[in-house]
């Protein structure tokens, strides 16, 4: 969030209102209103969910008021909620648009939580009072929180905790290794495939594909007979450019999808925040389907800075259980999640 939380305002969602409905609001208030909207929302055992409204005012009072609702909900000791999680609209119509430079020219950029959100999550004191608690007790309510972006997606985060710090870690420099291998892989694949490809395609698509590469300063003018291993390393510029079923046979389609994706992983996983950000705004304005690689290169980079991310797009929300949240995975937990 570009320009802090000073404007928040509470969301006109009723305390009873059914997930559905409550998140439809907010994503309508995405959408359309310019102005930020913040609401607390609560899921019971039984899986009903409340709404509180957060006062408006500065970051602080927004979460104290949250955890005094926290306190007095948990006054009856009996610890039948599962789920609490701080939701804000990041609008259409706010300076998201402007910060990629699209300024509601074509589609909403898909924009994830800020840095500034990140900070706010991973600095906030109720939260970490909130685990050492939540340890003591062993509750197994979890506490996250959520952005609707201006497209009603909706972006789920946590702090990591510091436990998971290492293994985290790990887990990142296990990725980079597959990365590379799966690479290697996919290349003795390509490659033949591409000297054929190079060979076979008309002398126009030739011509497209070198004066795309040429243009993004790819190719020397000369460098036809070298294009096979370059086109390898800048696959996702044929993608990015709309230009790939023109170069690939649907054979060699899908591997230079697979290809592709590790390409934009890799280059993700590399980026600081706030250009991966941008780059991921960019990214999702001009393809409007997502690729697989820049979700899980951006996951990583949040992971870096200590937040552990899940985007939801708007179309897939409703199949989800509400408020799924940042640890649930749509293929494998379905059976966890309904045995909480
Ligand atoms: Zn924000």
């Amino acid at each position: 969030m570009a320009s802090g939380h000073k404007d928040i305002r509470a969301a006109e969602i009723e305390r009873r209102a059914s997930w559905k409905h409550g998140i439809e609001k907010l994503q309508e208030s995405a959408r359309t209103a310019p102005r930020e909207v913040g609401v607390t929302c609560i899921r019971e055992k039984s899986a009903n969910i409340q709404w509180f409204p957060v006062a408006t005012g500065n970051e602080t009072s927004v979460r104290r008021s949250v955890f005094e609702e926290y306190n007095y909900l948990r006054g009856d000791k009996e610890d039948h909620f599962s789920r609490f999680c701080d939701i804000h609209t990041h609008p259409a119509r706010s300076s998201f648009g402007i910060a990629v430079g699209s300024r509601l020219q074509g589609p909403v950029p898909i924009f994830p939580p800020s840095g500034l959100d990140v900070e706010n999550a991973r600095g906030n004191r109720y939260h970490s009072e909130f685990e050492r608690m939540r340890a003591g007790k062993s509750l197994s309510l979890s506490w996250f929180y959520g952005v609707i972006d201006g497209r009603g997606n909706v972006w789920y985060f946590r702090p990591l905790m510091p436990e998971e710090g290492p293994h985290e870690e790990a887990r990142a420099d296990r990725r980079e290794k597959e990365i590379q291998s799966e690479k290697a892989q996919l290349a003795q694949q390509l490659l033949p495939l591409l000297r054929d490809g190079l060979k076979n395609v008309s002398p126009g698509v030739r011509e497209l594909v070198e004066w795309n590469l040429r243009g993004l300063g790819m190719l020397s003018p000369s460098g036809s007979k070298e294009m096979a291993p370059l086109i390898l390393e800048n696959i996702n510029i044929l993608f990015s450019n709309g230009i790939e079923d023109r170069f690939f046979g649907p054979q060699q389609l899908e591997v230079a999808r697979a290809y592709g994706d590790l390409l934009l992983e890799e280059q993700y996983r590399r980026l600081p925040l706030n250009d991966a950000q941008k780059r991921f705004a960019y990214d999702s304005n001009r393809s409007e389907k997502l690729r697989d690689g820049a979700l899980r290169g951006i996951y990583a980079v949040y992971a870096k800075r200590g937040v552990k991310l899940r985007l939801v797009l708007a179309e897939e929300l409703f199949s989800e259980p509400p408020l799924a949240g940042p640890d649930y995975s749509p293929r494998t937990e379905k059976v966890r999640e309904e045995n909480p």
